[in-house]
């Protein structure tokens, strides 16, 4: 079966991970970061949150108020409550994913400190209307959340070169991954030594066994998202016994993974460094099989398909419609699974029930009816074509 997700990992990786006789692996990593995101600076951390975490410090973030998206990942407010600020929640725009900044405008008071302005599954926000409203309010920090863009946008106007900072989170799931790990990049040398020195004081060093620990996950997760093991674990996930494995987040909790504070290993970054290499070549296949998907399954009834802007990276494919059930359940007994991505909606969940919240709830009616398509490295060409295929086949369009 082929998964939904899956890193792109091969050969070079593994060697460079048990590589443990270099030097600085982590520094190394920060330094190809930096090159490739067109970024003076790269700070490395164990999570793309710890990440924001260290960025809401070091800009002095405490007891103010932090915009986000109220259709983002939920790791995002997580991440803002434990630097000791307050999530104030955002609705989307209608005609795409991303946070509308009409909205954004009306939920600035005196207290506001930061926005965390998402390219959400790889959609470029809207950058001149964040540079207009930079220019009104200068002194609130622009922070980009890259976990899903990294470096959408047009060439020399990609998203994460504008604002004051951008974070990324590199798991297994990421266009590009050090197994685990976020990366925080910024142009300017004060915020930078602001950073760092929030991160040495934040975090301590990471131990042998985290390495090894690291080490062996990278290893069961290549075996079990293997094509040919796939059904079984996907057959497992479905019984649920994976749950403890695979759930990675509680309603009624704000909470962070317990190692969040303990530095990424070096085993991580030297993987990370291999795959920086591969960015490019990653996001040119996912906009190839997407242009297959927006190109084929154009004639579906009641599809809308995410928007053609150029620049964008794909990290997820993402239609909404309301068949997204019955087509998830007909493509899994053909071999390929789909998802759901993102199945909740913030505001109304329990731990975020009395944050503020602008806007109408136009994101809350997508959890249920997104279907996300396969766009990575393992999705080829064909299995594009089969996919539109089957979809086009249950949805009885003609083609
Ligand atoms: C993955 C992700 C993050 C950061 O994730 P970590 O698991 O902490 O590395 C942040 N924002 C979004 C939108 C994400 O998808």
């Amino acid at each position: 079966m082929l998964s939904r997700l899956k890193a792109w990992i091969e050969l070079r990786e593994i060697v460079a991970a048990i590589s443990f006789w270099e030097k600085d692996s982590v520094r190394q990593f920060e330094q190809a970061f930096a090159k490739l995101s067109k970024q003076e600076y790269a700070i490395a951390f164990p999570y793309g949150r710890t990440g924001l975490f260290c960025l809401l410090k070091a800009m002095g973030q405490e007891g103010k108020e932090v915009i986000c998206p109220a259709y983002t990942c939920v790791v995002v407010p997580h991440a803002i409550v434990t630097a000791g600020a307050e999530p104030v929640f955002v609705d989307s725009k209608t005609d795409d994913f991303n946070m509308d900044w009409n909205l954004v405008e009306q939920a600035v008071t005196e207290n506001t400190g930061a926005i965390i302005a998402t390219s959400i599954f790889g959609q470029p926000v809207d950058i001149s209307r964040i540079k207009l409203f930079k220019e009104k309010y200068p002194d609130i920090y622009i922070i980009q959340d890259c976990a899903h863009s990294f470096f959408a946008g047009l060439e020399g106007c990609e998203v994460n070169q504008l604002g004051d900072a951008a974070f990324y989170g590199l798991n297994i799931s990421k266009i590009m991954t050090s197994i685990f790990g976020g990366m925080v990049t910024v142009n300017n040398e004060t915020l930078y030594e602001r950073i760092e020195n929030t991160r040495s004081k934040c975090l301590s060093s990471s131990s042998v066994m985290k390495s090894i620990s690291r080490f062996i996950y990278l290893i069961s997760v290549s075996i079990a998202f293997n094509r040919a093991f796939y059904r079984w674990i996907n057959k497992l996930e479905n019984t649920g016994v994976l749950n403890r494995f695979v759930k990675y987040f509680d309603e009624s909790v704000i909470d962070m993974p317990s190692d969040y504070k303990v530095h990424l290993t070096p085993l991580e970054a030297r993987v990370g460094r291999v795959q920086c290499n591969k960015y490019k070549s990653i996001v040119e296949h996912r906009r190839e099989i997407s242009s297959i998907y927006t190109r084929r399954l154009f004639p579906v009834k009641g599809f809308e398909l995410p928007a053609d802007t150029p620049g964008h990276t794909y990290s997820h494919y993402v239609i909404k419609t309301k068949d997204s059930k019955n087509i998830i359940k007909y493509l899994s007994n053909h071999g390929y699974q789909l998802g759901e991505l993102i199945d909740y909606y913030i505001p109304d969940m329990k731990s975020y029930k009395k944050n503020k919240i602008y806007g109408a709830g136009v994101a809350r009616k997508w959890p249920g009816n997104v279907l996300n398509l396969p766009v990575h490295k393992g999705c080829t060409i064909k299995d594009a074509n089969v996919i539109c295929d089957k979809i086009l086949k249950i949805t009885h369009s003609n083609y």
